[in-house]
Formats: structure tokens, C-alpha cells, sequence
């Protein structure tokens, strides 16, 4: 089963779920024969009122008596230890009503659900992610010029709606604190309530394999998330296997589509420029290294891991 099904599944229960228990609640409080009664009564007024209105009729007697019964069972509910809200299905996403979808486009809701997936299957729990607030310099050689970085990172994700630059490329080598500082973005934007999506290249590249590989109905879709969420992170560029005619033109092709739709990637790779220009060709490297929409970050540093032990 691939992931968007599995999570639109997941969805799909806590709906059945939300459901069923205020069904569950209804039915409970009609065991009470007094609620019962104003119960029904609530509904036969209800539908005569419509259909008075719809008559054009005058339904202010009839509006004043639902009034009255409304309130007699609000107090009855009391008595039972319930309200109205009970009987309403009390959804995880009230924006979507946990369906998963709005106006035929993914929700929020399962953007957030898919990065806490693909996070996990990184290793990252997305429970536990650095934070700009949090972080310290001491390890790093250079303090102060990485106290910048991250300020200018910072003021770059409280500002991504309007800024000019949608990407950002994290370059240096491995142990440099790359992931750390993708970290404290995600954990920002994640409060601006962005939808993001955590792929390592190799995961990723595993994505664009079966694109290639898929040729039924399927094959459409299972770009969407990495082609429509707000922020898509690619980390460890370069780590993945190369594989003719897979990486170069599917990154080409998500890079592009994600510019022209104004939505921001984050690349981090151990590679350097040139190597990134030598790997993935001219097109693509245009897409991932523009200086107009790309803010380019090298961290030097001596291997933070080292440090840490
Ligand atoms: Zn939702």
C-alpha cells in the first residue's frame, strides 16, 4: 500500500471513529424517555418550520416553541451529563472534518500526518525537533559567524511568504550541524502551519524510481505531495544512487514545477557546487543553485559529532 493511501486510510478511521462515538452518545441520551420526547419534538418542529418557510408562512409562534423545547433539553441533557456537543462527531481536523481533503485538494492535515511518516522513517520524530530558541553555538568554531547563519534563517522563515527567495541550499560536509539547523525550519514553519515533506535523496530517488517504473493510474498521484506542499526537504543530496534518467529528470522536474508554483525546497548535500553542476547537469542545476530565488549557505565546520562525544 503506498503512503497516501495508508494515510488517507488512517484518516478515513478517525472519521468512523469520531462518528460512530457521537452516534454512540445519541443513542445513550434517547434511552432517556424524557430527552426522547424533546428530542423528537425538536426534529417534527424543525422539518415543519422548513417547509412553513418554504410555504412562506409566518413561523414565529413556531420558532418561539422550538426555542422553548431546545432549552427544556439542553437542561434535560444536563441532568444526564451531556450537551448538544455530544451528539456532534468531534473530528481531529475541523478544517477537513477529517476527510482529508479541501475543495478537492489535501488537506493540511495530511501533509502533517505524511511528514510525521516520512520524518520517522528518517529517524526524526517530528515531536522532538530542534529549535532556533534552543540552540547553542559553543561547539562550532566559528560562533559568531554561525549565530548570523541562523539568525538569517530565522528571519528568512518568518518572512518565506513574502520573500523573493523560496530555496535555501545547506552545503558542507557531513557533521557540520546540516540537519540540525533543517531542524529549527521545519520546527518554525511547522507553527506557521505549513505543509512540509522530509525526504532524504534516497527516499526520494526510491519515489522517483517507482514514477518511472508505474504506468497505471496510480503514477499521477504519487508526486502530489512532493509537487504541492508548502516546503519540501531534500536532505543529503547526493547520497543517493545515480541512476540514468531517474535523478536528474525527476529533480529536474519537481525543482521547476515547485518554482513555478512560488513553494520553497530546502536541499541539504555534502556536495560543492561544482560537484552538484558535474552530477546533475546544467537544467537541473539551474533549478537547485539560482542566486535570484536561492539563498546558499556553506558550513564550515569541524565535525560537530566529534565534538559532541
Ligand atoms: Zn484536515
Amino acid at each position: 500500500m503506498n503512503i497516501k493511501t495508508k494515510i488517507l486510510n488512517q484518516i478515513n478511521l478517525d472519521k468512523q471513529k469520531a462518528e460512530h462515538s457521537s452516534e454512540v452518545n445519541l443513542n445513550k441520551a434517547l434511552q432517556d424517555k424524557e430527552f426522547k420526547s424533546l428530542y423528537l419534538k425538536l426534529k417534527t418542529l424543525n422539518f415543519d418550520i422548513a417547509k412553513k418557510e418554504f410555504e412562506k408562512q409566518n413561523v414565529n409562534s413556531m420558532k418561539k416553541e422550538y426555542k422553548e423545547v431546545y432549552a427544556k433539553a439542553i437542561k434535560r441533557l444536563k441532568d444526564l451529563g451531556m450537551t448538544f456537543d455530544d451528539f456532534k462527531p468531534d473530528y481531529k481536523c475541523k478544517l477537513c472534518k477529517d476527510t482529508g481533503f479541501i475543495d478537492g485538494k489535501y488537506c493540511k492535515c495530511f501533509y502533517t500526518r505524511m511528514n510525521k511518516q516520512l520524518t520517522s522513517n528518517v529517524g526524526i520524530d517530528i515531536n522532538f525537533l530542534h529549535t532556533f530558541e534552543n540552540s547553542k553555538f559553543d561547539l562550532f568554531d566559528d560562533k559568531e559567524k554561525m549565530q548570523k547563519v541562523y539568525q538569517k534563517i530565522e528571519g528568512w522563515c518568518e518572512k518565506i511568504d513574502d520573500s523573493k527567495f523560496k530555496n535555501l541550499v545547506l552545503c558542507g560536509q557531513t557533521g557540520v550541524g546540516k540537519t540540525y539547523l533543517v531542524e529549527c525550519v521545519c520546527n518554525k514553519l511547522l507553527k506557521k502551519d505549513k505543509s512540509i515533506i522530509f525526504y532524504s535523496a534516497f527516499a526520494l530517488n526510491n519515489l522517483f524510481l517507482k514514477f518511472h517504473t508505474t504506468f497505471d493510474e496510480s503514477k499521477q498521484s504519487l508526486l502530489d505531495g512532493v509537487l504541492d506542499c508548502e516546503l519540501l526537504i531534500i536532505d543529503d543530496l547526493g547520497s543517493e544512487p545515480q541512476i540514468k534518467k531517474v535523478n536528474e529528470d525527476y529533480l529536474y522536474l519537481v525543482l521547476n514545477e515547485r518554482l513555478q508554483k512560488n513553494k520553497s525546497t530546502i536541499i541539504t548535500t555534502n556536495l560543492t557546487l561544482r560537484q552538484i553542476l558535474d552530477r546533475y547537469g546544467d537544467r537541473t542545476f539551474s533549478r537547485i543553485c539560482n542566486k535570484a530565488n536561492t539563498i546558499i549557505v556553506n558550513i564550515e565546520n569541524s565535525d560537530l559529532r566529534l565534538k559532541r562525544q
